[in-house]
């Protein structure tokens, strides 16, 4: 699935999660979805940068008053893209990847 129709589909997935809070930083109530998704880069290292590695795609809230940005992870949205990450996942991630992608549904 690929924005903007994925963006529906986020903005289903907070309202039935009750991610309804306002703004933590200014308390503003205006959020728009990025149309896009965020690929973190995992590493168990950090004095490495692995280009093409496994990644964590995310999707994005951002506030209309003061740019405040919050991520949510597709998986535990589960969102489509969580399918296509997931067969990644299996020729990619280690075990530990695994574990931590289990533990975020
Ligand atoms: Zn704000």
């Amino acid at each position: 699935m690929t924005f903007p129709s994925e963006k529906e589909n986020v903005t289903r997935a907070l309202a039935e999660r009750g991610v309804t809070l306002p703004c933590p930083r200014c308390g503003d109530n205006g959020w728009s979805v990025l149309e896009a998704y965020i690929s973190n880069s995992l590493t168990q290292n950090t004095s490495k940068v692995i280009v093409g590695g496994s990644v964590l795609p995310t999707v994005a809230v951002i506030c209309t008053k003061c740019g405040f940005l919050s991520e949510h992870v597709a998986t535990v949205l589960e969102l489509s893209v969580y399918i296509g990450n997931r067969l990644r996942a299996a020729r990619n991630w280690s075990d530990n990847d695994a574990t931590f992608l289990r533990n975020c549904r």
